[in-house]
């Protein structure tokens, strides 16, 4: 098993469970409840999947994980999630190591998967409002020699304003357009799932760099490229 990708996965189902019953919340006034249900059942299920996998390609695992979420999760959230992840391999495909230019290439196939199935494009008050921004400022900063944990710093903030900005515009895709104009104010559900994995990965790279800073890790977490 790939150990860095499986910490990091973990660290994502982490997340998603401290915040199920917000996610869940959010899902109240716009959909059905159940956004925090099902990204915590679907990431339960990836664990699961991963338990006895002994993989160090990133892209078997990333195949994995996407296979999961499709076939546990029955709302939208997990076939759009699913195919980012089943994009995702494409990518890593023979890699066992992540750089700020391999997770670039990662998410832009991963947005793209999303938008190839769900249709959506940015202002629709989907998850795309947060990913697209969050790849925009991710892909600048990789061009701009950032490291994996700079560039994961910028994508956070620009998918938590791009959350902000759900909250401004009206649902046209997912069960948020049934309510028409009655859908601004709320912040949508899955941008903010979307954001909160991103702060996952952003503060798990952090901690990898204070280790490998202290010594105990190697540091290719810290570079552009992989070491
Ligand atoms: P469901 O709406 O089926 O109950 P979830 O509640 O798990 O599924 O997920 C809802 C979230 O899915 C929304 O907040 C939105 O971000 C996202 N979503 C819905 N439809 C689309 C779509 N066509 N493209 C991108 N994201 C979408
Ligand atoms: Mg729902």
């Amino acid at each position: 098993m790939n150990e860095v990708i499986y910490e990091a996965i973990e660290a994502i189902r982490t997340m998603i469970v401290k915040n199920k019953q917000y996610l869940t919340d959010l899902d109240s006034p716009i959909g059905d409840s159940d956004h925090g249900i099902n990204m915590a059942r679907g990431f339960d299920a990836v664990m699961l999947k991963l338990e006895n996998s002994n993989d160090p390609d990133i892209a078997s695992v990333l195949k994995k994980i996407g296979l999961a979420l499709i076939s546990s999760v029955g709302g939208a959230s997990g076939p759009l999630y699913g195919t980012a992840f089943l994009r995702a391999a494409v990518p890593a495909q023979g890699k066992t190591d992540f750089n700020a230019v391999l997770v670039k290439d990662m998410l832009s196939a991963a947005i793209q998967g999303i938008k190839d199935r769900g249709k959506a494009s940015q202002g629709e008050k989907t998850m795309i409002d947060a990913l697209e921004p969050a790849y925009e400022a991710f892909s600048s900063g990789c061009d701009n020699g950032g490291t994996l944990l700079e560039c994961f710093e910028l994508a956070s903030k620009a998918a938590l304003e791009g959350v902000e900005f759900t909250k401004k515009i009206i649902a046209t895709k997912g069960r948020a357009s049934y309510l028409g104009n009655r859908s601004i104010g709320h912040q949508d559900p899955g941008a903010t799932s979307s954001y909160l994995m991103l702060k996952a990965l952003t503060d798990f790279c952090s901690k990898k760099e204070g280790e490998a800073n202290d010594g105990r890790n190697c540091n290719c977490i810290a570079q552009q490229e992989s070491c």
